[in-house]
């Protein structure tokens, strides 16, 4: 559905990313899990078009994704979900949902989209008129996939949902993740917690310094010599 190939990118002089190659197929949860400073949230600026490759390139259902604009990105239905949610604080939530759907596709059906989300997190519609940047960092979390969803996303893409999250909402958050997915969302997800994300995920890289070292589903992974001695601890 998604194909990275051999992407090679830059900040000024500075290479992060080194001929990183990966695949996602419709309808599953694939993860991309790396340390701090691994590249993973320079991937997925990337993919939404916010950084451009010097090599290699992103396709989508027939579509170079790295010819376009960030915002023809999302009009694809290509959706991230940045990191540290990103929301604008001082307005609503409702009012920061409604900024997810400016798109004129996803403005069309705005009202419907709408209950679909306050549907999927009934916290949201209690809180719809709640100040963003008053909440707690879990409804905040909420609050940006939400707003993710209002773009009608094929794909929705998290960077690093579980940040400053306890274990428990970690758990909730990958519950919605599941959920989103059901709906018929392909995710992908990056992320630094790395066991409780190779035990729910489909299929699974590794990025190290900038590079994928290592593939496969999350049992392979989560039962691998290099996974276990690095991330894990065992
Ligand atoms: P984290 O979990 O810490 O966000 P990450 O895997 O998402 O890590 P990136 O944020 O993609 O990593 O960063 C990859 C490398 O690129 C790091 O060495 C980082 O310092 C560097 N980097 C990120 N953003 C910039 C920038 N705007 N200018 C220069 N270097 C950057």
């Amino acid at each position: 559905m998604l194909k990275v190939s051999g992407i090679d990118v830059f900040y000024g002089d500075l290479q992060v990313l080194w001929d990183v190659s990966f695949e996602i197929k419709q309808g599953e949860i694939l993860v991309l899990v790396g340390a701090n400073g691994a590249g993973k949230s320079t991937t997925l600026k990337t993919i939404s078009g916010l950084l451009k490759p010097a090599r290699g390139s992103i396709e989508f259902q027939g579509i170079y994704l790295d010819q376009l604009k960030a915002d023809q990105v999302i009009s694809h239905g290509v959706v991230h979900v940045p990191e540290a949610r990103r929301l604008f604080r001082e307005m609503t939530v409702e009012e920061n949902l409604i900024m997810g759907s400016l798109a004129p596709e996803a403005k069309k059906k705005r009202a419907d989209t709408l209950e679909w989300v306050y549907e999927l997190f009934p916290r949201m519609k209690e809180r719809r008129k709640q100040v963003a940047g008053t909440m707690s960092g879990g409804e905040q979390q909420m609050c940006a996939i939400g707003r993710g969803l209002m773009a009608l996303p094929k794909v929705l893409m998290f960077d690093e949902p579980s940040l400053g999250l306890s274990p428990i909402l970690v758990q909730e958050v990958f519950e919605i993740a599941k959920r989103i997915n059901k709906e018929g969302v392909t995710v992908l997800l990056v992320e630094q917690n790395v066991r409780q994300t190779l035990t729910f995920c489909d299929r699974a890289y590794v990025l190290e310094n900038g590079r994928i070292v290592l593939h496969g589903t999350g049992k392979e992974l989560l039962n691998d010599v290099h996974v276990r001695e690095a991330y894990l601890g065992i």
